[in-house]
């Protein structure tokens, strides 16, 4: 099979660029120190390469991935790195055999988590990004609370979300040294092994987590590349040029391909096609100037401005070689199986 033959929209996924982003990743954060978010790519099979290049232990943001991950064999230390109150299902995996560690941040999620059946927490706290995370000051308090209530506190998470995309790479550096100095007081009051945290955007200037639970970088997005994060753009949403208008007075030339909004995540802005100017999405489709004629039927790869949601509106992935996106091979096709909730 090779890429002319994929419906359209379709992920499709450099192989090589992939690998060499797991392989780089890897060997900044070697064996257990990477965590991987597998919340970027919502893929067990992704998932099984991050752990043939080390990682031991993965990250996820619902139940869903827990569950998911756990039944693709890969449920050996997985951490929920979210507050959930409705624990049960949880619970269920650890009875039988998963390590799920879970993260909490207030009395109501210390005790939702004792109550269905979670043995594991980290006390999260918030550094800097209005989410989740209880005040530093509070961390030691409510990892006594949990103590209290037969959890065993591995340590500490907080992200730092906010500085991921930073334009500046040595404010970035600053101001996360200044987050991280927050997480280090507050995991001196808390205690345990586990100071989890850092993201894609971080990756290369937080040497203070003990685990870092970056995702983006596997695949990349076109908002992490303005930033200057030095990952490869291994995916892209492959779409097929369904109309061109040629110029007129009153408009200049442009194309439209079917790789809209609904098989986008919008929110960092319009995705970017190479050698083309992006002018707008609509539902089904986007608009775009490109720089040398296209003619209908053609392919285009479109880079999608934020990874997660655009990975999780699709069913599958392509994993492709080749000169895309005229003759690229399809070496495999991946479920997204970590989708939903
Ligand atoms: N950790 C947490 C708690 C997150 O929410 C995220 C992403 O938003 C990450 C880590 C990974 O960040 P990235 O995908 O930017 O590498
Ligand atoms: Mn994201």
């Amino acid at each position: 099979m090779h890429l002319a033959d994929l419906q359209t929209p379709a992920l499709v996924v450099d192989a090589d660029l992939l690998e060499a982003n797991l392989a780089a990743m890897a060997a900044r954060w070697p064996g257990a120190t990477l965590r991987p978010h597998v919340k970027a790519h919502k893929t067990t099979a992704l998932a099984h390469r991050q752990a043939a290049h080390g990682a031991e232990g993965f990250t996820c943001a619902t139940i869903r991935e827990v569950e998911g991950m756990v039944a693709a064999g890969l449920g050996q230390d997985l951490l929920l790195a979210n507050e959930v109150l409705d624990t049960r299902r949880l619970g269920a995996l650890v009875a039988q055999g998963a390590r799920v560690t879970l993260a909490v941040d207030s009395p109501e999620t210390v005790a939702a988590a004792a109550a269905g059946g979670v043995r594991e927490v980290l006390v999260d706290v918030n550094v800097g990004l209005p989410r989740c995370g209880c005040r530093p000051e509070d961390a030691g308090a409510l990892a006594g609370r949990a103590r209290a209530a037969g959890l065993a506190v591995r340590g500490v998470m907080g992200y730092e979300g906010h500085l991921q995309a930073w334009p500046d790479a040595d404010e970035r550096a600053k101001l996360t040294e200044e987050a991280m100095a927050t997480l280090l007081a507050a995991h001196a009051d808390v205690g345990g092994d586990v100071v989890s945290g850092g993201g894609t955007g971080t990756s290369a200037c937080n040497p203070w987590v003990t685990e870092m639970q970056a995702g983006s970088y596997a695949l990349m997005d076109s908002a992490y590349t303005a930033a200057g994060v030095g990952y490869g753009q291994a995916l892209h949403v492959l779409g097929t040029v369904v109309h061109v208008s040629a110029a007129r007075p009153d408009m200049p030339a442009y194309a439209v391909a079917d790789v809209g909004l609904k098989a986008l995540g919008m929110d960092h802005g319009n995705p970017t096609i190479p050698d083309a100017q992006v002018w707008f999405c609509s539902d089904e489709h986007v608009t775009f100037a490109p720089e040398a004629p296209v003619r209908v039927g053609d392919r285009v790869l479109v880079v999608p401005a934020h990874i997660d949601p655009t990975v999780a509106l699709h069913e599958r992935m392509h994993v492709v070689r080749g000169s895309v996106p005229d003759d690229a091979e399809v070496l495999e096709s991946w479920t997204v199986d970590l989708r939903g909730w």
